[in-house]
């Protein structure tokens, strides 16, 4: 079947920290020709600002300052020709390397509890869904930002194999990095993200579980266009 076909639909992936979500999610957008928007890139830009002016300071955010700071926060994503990747662009700078450090990644799930900083991000994540054609990761689409998406998936892996990817990944960046540290991070993320009182991570009812301990990258990827398949010729 042609995947230029004028019938576009919302694929929201959401699962646990280090899934390769946003891989699978880019690689997708990419064959259909859809926008990628990786959710979780925007609660660390906004992480990132925070840890800059100073409003956290590692354990505790202060709340009353928060309106104000909201709203002089403008997020935006552009293509970057160099490296094939939608950047995030935070008030104008590229910050797409720096919210990757684990600074940001510690302090992350803290902020993405707030209610306020999802409200904020959840408008503007359903705006970019408007005209369908979109695939969005992160832990709450398929729940809060897209609940009628035709497609919903819920990634999910071991997390010893998703601590030993992403470390992977930052000693091929020259990154100076501890295993123990990843696997603690991330399980911890997971652990804040599911218990959390906003929006919690939890698999939509409709959704798909893909569990991709095991699986290659275009063995996932297959996997994902085969459901998608089924969900454009079904709706
Ligand atoms: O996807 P990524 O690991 O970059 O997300 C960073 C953090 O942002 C997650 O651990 C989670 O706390 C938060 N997040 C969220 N809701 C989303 C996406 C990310 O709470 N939709």
């Amino acid at each position: 079947m042609s995947y230029s076909a004028d019938k576009k639909i919302v694929i929201a992936i959401d699962g646990y920290s280090s899934c390769g979500k946003s891989t699978v999610a880019k690689e997708i957008a990419k064959q259909l020709n859809y926008i990628f928007i990786d959710s979780g890139a925007m609660y660390r830009a906004v992480t990132l600002l925070f840890l800059r002016i100073g409003i956290l300071n590692g354990k505790d955010l202060n709340m009353s300052a928060l309106p104000e700071i909201l709203r002089f926060i403008h997020i935006t994503f552009a293509f970057n020709p160099a490296t094939s990747h939608n950047d995030i662009w935070l008030n104008g700078e590229n910050v797409e390397q720096e919210i990757r450090q684990l600074s940001v990644a510690r302090n992350v799930s803290q902020v993405a509890a707030v209610a306020e900083v999802r409200r904020f991000l959840v408008a503007q994540q359903q705006e970019m869904g408007q005209s369908k054609g979109i695939v969005m990761d992160g832990r709450d689409i398929g729940t809060v930002v897209f609940p009628n998406a035709e497609l919903k998936i819920f990634m999910t892996a071991d997390a010893r194999i998703r601590a030993k990817r992403r470390y992977d990944e930052m000693l091929a960046r020259k990154e100076q990095v501890d295993f123990e540290e990843i696997l603690a991070n991330i399980t911890e993320r997971d652990r804040f993200d599911e218990t959390r009182e906003e929006s919690p991570l939890r698999k939509a009812s409709d959704a798909i579980v893909l569990d991709n301990s095991h699986m290659t990258r275009d063995e996932q990827f297959e996997w994902i266009l085969e459901k998608v398949k089924e969900r454009i010729i079904q709706t």
